[in-house]
C-alpha cells in the first residue's frame, strides 16, 4: 500500500512540475510579443540567427550540467523558436493586410473531417485566434470554385506529395483560377493501419484505402496478402466506413488523427514503405497578400515560353542573372496544344521587393504567357545551428584563408603520359566537388567526421553509439549490417534488421547514415534507406558512394575504380583511404597517409581517411585521425563502441567512449 501512496505523490509532484512549465511558456510568449512591439519600431529583422544560436549553445551547456542530452534540449528549443518566428511572422502579416476583425473563417477543401486536407488546414491556422469552419467537398475544382464565389475564405489544396509527387489535378486548376495563394503547410502524412478493434494483423479480411495511401504503403500490405483492398476517394472516408460497418475484421489506413475521430484503435502505426512522407499544401484566397520583407518569402508562377530554340533556357538564365533561387520547376501539357508545356516555378523572393520585380519584367520577354500565382511566407524555417566547439568548451583553431587556400591545390600538371581516367580528374573539374547528405557536405574545406560501431548489434546499442556521436559533434553515423567473414563462425551482421535500426537512430538523432554493402543486388535496396553507401567494389546507385581503396591498389587503379562509377552516371564519389597491404605485419594495414595529399591534387573529389580498419589497434587509432586532418583530409571515419572488449566485430580497434570524446575535442583544435 505505502508504495502505491509513494507513485501517487510522485505523479502529483510530476504534475506540478509540468503546470509550471506551462505557466513558463506563456510567459515567454508574452516576452515574444513584446520584442515584436520594439522590432516594429526598428525594422530590425525578425530572425536573429546570432543570438538564437547564441542562446541555445549557452543552454545546451548548461543542460549538459543538468544531465540533460543536447539533443533533446536542441528539439524542444526549436519548437519554442519556431513559435516565437511564427507569432512575430503573423503579427507583422496581420497588420499590413489590415484583416478585419473577425473571430471565424470558413475553408474549402477535398474530403471529410479528418482527411489529411482537413489536419493541414487546422495545422496553418493554429497560430490564428479564428474558430474555423470547414466546408467539404468531394473535388478539387469544387473547393476552387467555393472559395472562388465567396461560399469560403480560403481554400486549401494539396499541390505535391514527397512519395508520389505532383498532383496534376491541382496544378491544372491553378493556371486558371482566379485565387492568389497566401500560404503553405508541409504536413507529415503518417499512415496507420486502423479497425473497431485490436485484432492480430492475419485476421484482416479487408483494407479499405485512397490509392495513393495503399500505394504508399504497399509493402506493408503485402504482409497481409489474405486481406482484400477496396479503394476510396479519401483516406478519412474509408475510417469514416470502416466506423459504420463495424465488422472487427474489416480495417482502413489513415492517420492517427482520423482514427481517434471516429472512435478506432491503431493495430499499427507508421506503415508507408518510406517514413518520410510529407505532403505540401496551399492556401488560396481571393485577394493577394502583401508579406512583409523582413519575412524569408517564395513566389509561385505559371509560364509558357516563347516557340523559339532555348527560350526555357533564356527564361531560367533570368533567376541566375538576378541570383534569385529557384525551388521547384514541373511541367504540364497544355490541354490541346500537343507537345507543349506549362511550367510551374516556384523561388525565393516577394514580389513586393524591386529585385523580383526586374525578374519579372524580364521573363515577359521570354514567355508567351504568364501568371503571377502568388507570394508567401516560406514555410521553412532554417534551423539554428549547434556549435560543438562551445559545448564541449574548446577553443577552435581559427584557419587563416591562406592555410586554407593552401589545402585546395591547382591542378597538377600533366607530365608525360596521359592518365587514363577523366572524369575523376582536375583537369575535368578543378574545382573541389562536394558532396551534400542532408545537412552535411563533404568535400571543400570542412572536415566530417563518420563514427559509430563496426557492426550494428541491437538496438540499444546503436542508440547509444548514435547518441554519443551526435553530442560529440560527429556528423555521420557509420554501423556495418552485412558483414563479410572469412570464417562462416563469426558474426555476420544482423542484415536487413540491422539497417533498419541504424536508420532509425539516424532518424532520431537528425544525422545522416553510412553503411556498407557486400553484393550488387543490397545496392538498390539498401539505397532506399541509408544516405551513404560503403562499398567496395562498383555501384549504380543515385547515393552517394563512398569507395574504399583496394588493399593492394595504386592510387592509379583506385582513381580508375572511381571513374568507373562516374562514368555509369553517378557523380557523387567520396575516396576512403583505409591502408593498403605491405611487407609490414605489425599493424593490420599500412595506413597511407602520402596518399591524401597526393591524391587531392589529381582529383576534385572528397578523400575521408580509416584509421580504424587501417592500423587496426585502438590506441593507435587516435593519433593517425589527428594526422588525417593535418594532411588535408576531407573527413575521418571512426569506430567506437560502449564496450569495445565485447564487440561482435573488430573489437581490438573500437574506441572506447572517452577516448572519442577526447579524440573529437583534440580534433577542433587543429
Ligand atoms: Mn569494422
Amino acid at each position: 500500500m505505502a508504495k502505491k501512496k509513494d507513485i501517487s505523490n510522485l505523479r502529483e509532484s510530476i504534475n506540478k512540475v509540468d503546470e509550471s512549465l506551462i505557466k513558463l511558456l506563456s510567459k515567454r510568449r508574452e516576452l515574444s510579443k513584446s520584442v515584436i512591439l520594439a522590432k516594429e519600431s526598428s525594422r530590425s529583422a525578425i530572425r536573429d540567427q546570432k543570438r538564437e544560436s547564441d542562446l541555445l549553445n549557452r543552454l545546451i551547456k548548461l543542460g549538459k550540467k543538468e544531465g540533460l542530452d543536447s539533443h533533446f534540449l536542441t528539439n524542444v528549443f526549436y519548437e519554442i523558436i519556431e513559435d516565437s518566428v511564427r507569432l512575430q511572422q503573423n503579427y507583422i502579416q496581420n497588420k499590413i493586410n489590415k484583416s478585419e476583425k473577425r473571430s471565424s473563417i470558413s475553408i474549402s477543401f477535398q474530403g471529410i473531417e479528418g482527411s489529411y486536407s482537413y489536419l493541414a488546414a487546422q495545422k496553418y491556422f493554429s497560430h490564428s485566434n479564428y474558430s474555423l469552419n470547414f466546408h467539404f467537398k468531394k473535388l478539387f475544382s469544387e473547393v476552387v470554385e467555393a472559395a472562388e464565389k465567396g461560399e469560403a475564405d480560403y481554400a486549401i489544396l494539396p499541390i505535391e506529395n514527397t512519395t508520389s509527387g505532383g498532383i496534376n489535378e491541382v496544378y491544372d486548376l491553378l493556371l486558371h483560377t482566379t485565387l492568389s495563394i497566401v500560404g503553405e503547410e508541409k504536413f507529415q502524412v503518417k499512415h496507420c493501419l486502423v479497425a473497431i478493434e485490436d485484432i492480430p494483423l492475419n485476421k484482416i479480411k479487408k483494407v479499405y484505402a485512397h490509392h495513393q495511401a495503399a500505394a504508399q504503403c504497399s509493402k506493408f500490405l503485402e504482409t497481409i496478402p489474405k486481406a482484400a483492398i477496396e479503394y476510396f476517394a479519401d483516406t478519412a472516408m474509408s475510417v469514416q466506413r470502416v466506423a459504420e460497418e463495424g465488422n472487427q475484421h474489416f480495417a482502413a489506413i489513415a492517420s492517427e488523427e482520423a482514427a481517434k475521430l471516429y472512435g478506432l484503435k491503431i493495430l499499427k502505426i507508421d506503415i508507408a514503405n518510406q517514413a518520410e512522407n510529407f505532403t505540401r499544401f496551399l492556401i488560396a484566397t481571393r485577394k493577394p497578400q502583401k508579406v512583409d520583407t523582413r519575412i524569408p518569402c517564395k513566389t509561385s508562377i505559371v509560364m509558357a515560353t516563347s516557340h523559339t530554340p532555348g527560350s526555357l533556357v533564356d527564361a531560367l538564365g533570368v533567376f541566375r542573372k538576378y541570383q534569385v533561387n529557384l525551388l521547384k520547376l514541373e511541367s504540364r501539357p497544355i490541354i490541346g496544344n500537343p507537345w507543349e508545356e506549362m511550367f510551374y516555378l516556384d523561388f525565393e523572393g516577394n514580389i513586393f521587393d524591386e529585385q523580383i520585380q526586374k525578374v519579372l519584367e524580364e521573363l515577359g520577354h521570354y514567355t508567351r504567357f504568364m501568371k503571377v500565382l502568388g507570394s508567401y511566407p516560406s514555410q521553412e524555417l532554417e534551423k539554428t545551428k549547434l556549435e560543438y566547439t562551445k559545448i564541449l568548451n574548446v577553443e577552435e583553431k581559427v584557419h587563416s584563408v591562406e592555410e586554407k587556400k593552401e589545402v585546395v591545390k591547382a591542378p597538377a600538371v600533366v607530365k608525360g603520359k596521359s592518365k587514363s581516367y577523366r572524369l575523376a580528374s582536375r583537369e575535368y573539374k578543378p574545382e573541389d566537388t562536394i558532396i551534400k547528405v542532408r545537412n552535411v557536405e563533404i568535400g571543400g574545406n570542412g572536415f566530417v567526421v563518420m563514427a559509430g560501431p563496426c557492426s550494428v548489434e541491437n538496438e540499444e546499442m546503436i542508440m547509444q553509439c548514435a547518441l554519443e556521436a551526435k553530442e560529440n559533434g560527429a556528423h555521420i553515423l557509420r554501423g556495418g549490417c552485412f558483414k563479410p567473414r572469412t570464417s562462416p563462425y563469426s558474426f555476420q551482421g544482423m542484415g536487413y534488421d540491422g539497417l533498419n535500426l541504424l536508420v532509425e537512430a539516424g532518424k532520431y538523432y537528425d544525422m545522416p547514415v553510412i553503411t556498407e554493402v557486400m553484393d550488387t543486388e543490397q545496392v538498390s535496396e539498401v539505397a532506399k534507406t541509408a544516405d551513404i553507401l560503403q562499398i567496395g567494389a562498383v555501384g549504380k546507385t543515385h547515393r552517394p558512394v563512398m569507395l574504399k581503396r583496394g588493399l593492394s591498389a595504386s592510387i592509379d587503379e583506385w582513381l580508375n575504380a572511381a571513374e568507373y562509377i562516374l562514368a555509369h552516371g553517378n557523380r557523387q564519389v567520396i575516396l576512403c583511404e583505409r591502408g593498403i597491404r605491405t611487407f609490414e605485419t605489425a599493424t593490420r594495414n599500412t595506413f597511407d597517409l602520402s596518399a591524401i595529399p597526393v591524391v587531392k591534387e589529381l582529383t576534385h573529389l572528397p578523400i575521408i581517411a580509416d584509421p580504424s580498419h587501417a592500423i587496426g589497434v585502438r590506441d593507435k587509432v587516435i593519433p593517425l585521425a589527428k594526422a588525417a586532418k593535418v594532411v588535408g583530409a576531407h573527413g575521418i571515419m571512426i569506430e567506437f563502441h560502449p564496450d569495445p572488449p565485447k564487440a561482435l566485430s573488430d573489437a581490438e580497434q573500437a574506441l572506447y567512449f572517452e577516448q572519442f570524446e577526447s579524440l573529437m575535442k583534440d580534433l577542433y583544435k587543429l
